[in-house]
């Protein structure tokens, strides 16, 4: 594997599927999050990085890891959003782990409608800065920021645990308590590692979960957030199946250094390595 989009495309057997869904028309503030795709994909250059991972596993070898390109997303957004349903579900009918590069927070949607197909039952794991729980937002339902209140009210998820949380309302709060919801607020965050999950796991990463100092390439900056090294650590440590997960609302524009893409392509690498672990451990 070099750069993640020179890899396959025509390879009949593979762990993990990278997509990117350069969609950002839901986006409530900045446009951008639609270049984070090509963005990640760019860091992802092997004179910069190598491709093993923190937990001894060399990508290369241990895990087939193919690059898919990405959802066409011309026209009308429901048109878009049953293309990346159909997309991440084909994915899925291959037995793939989808690695969705985004977009704005508002494709997590139209994902979780793939996965509710294929998994009855989903523990979701959202690190986020904010609840995405409006109903709507600016009169728009479908708005990035309210895909947890579609899925959860849709049923696409048997639970939901978010983390990082630090820019809740009222509102957001009295939506969430109807449903199986647990936060983990940033205020009361503390060490946490080992979280288990007995359902599937999908993981959904809002790049502003992290503090703006590891991750400035976002829309919404909101001060007091993770660390890089704490998601890698939850990471590393979960007791979950892992079936998929999407990396969102990385906004190029605003990441001059290009720390925060660089910080996708660890996250990316960890996650694949947590996979390939877990994969061997089951084998023995
Ligand atoms: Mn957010
Ligand atoms: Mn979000």
């Amino acid at each position: 594997m070099s750069n993640f989009s020179q890899e396959i495309k025509k390879k009949e057997r593979f762990d993990i599927v990278l997509i990117g869904i350069p969609f950002d028309e839901k986006s409530c503030y900045l446009r951008g999050a639609a270049k984070g795709p090509a963005a990640i994909r760019a860091a992802a250059d092997e004179r910069a990085i190598n491709w093993w991972t923190e937990m001894g596993i060399n990508l290369e070898e241990d895990i087939t890891l193919v690059d898919v390109g990405d959802v066409d997303v011309s026209g009308d957004f429901r048109d878009v959003f049953t293309r990346i349903e159909e997309s991440i579900f084909s994915i899925l009918e291959k037995e793939g782990i989808p690695l969705i590069l985004g977009g704005d927070h508002s494709i997590s949607y139209p994902i979780l409608k793939a996965f509710s197909r294929k998994f009855k039952e989903l523990d979701v794991l959202h690190f986020d800065a904010h609840p995405d729980f409006y109903e709507e937002l600016y009169g728009d339902r479908f708005s990035h920021a309210c895909p947890f209140k579609r899925i959860m009210e849709e049923g696409l998820a048997t639970s939901l645990l978010q983390v990082g949380i630090r820019a809740s309302t009222g509102e957001q709060r009295a939506n969430a308590s109807i449903y199986p919801v647990k936060v983990i607020e940033m205020k009361d965050l503390g060490k946490i590692s080992h979280l288990k999950f007995s359902s599937p796991l999908y993981i959904s990463l809002d790049f502003d979960a992290f503090d703006p100092a590891f991750a400035p390439g976002v829309s919404h900056q909101e001060p007091g957030g993770l660390t890089s090294r704490e998601v890698i650590e939850i990471i590393h440590s979960l007791e979950a199946k892992i079936v998929g997960m999407d990396l969102v609302e990385l906004n190029p524009d605003r990441d001059p250094s290009g720390i925060t893409a660089a910080l996708g392509v660890k996250i990316v690498k960890e996650i694949a390595g947590k996979v390939a672990m877990d994969k061997k451990m089951r084998n023995g």
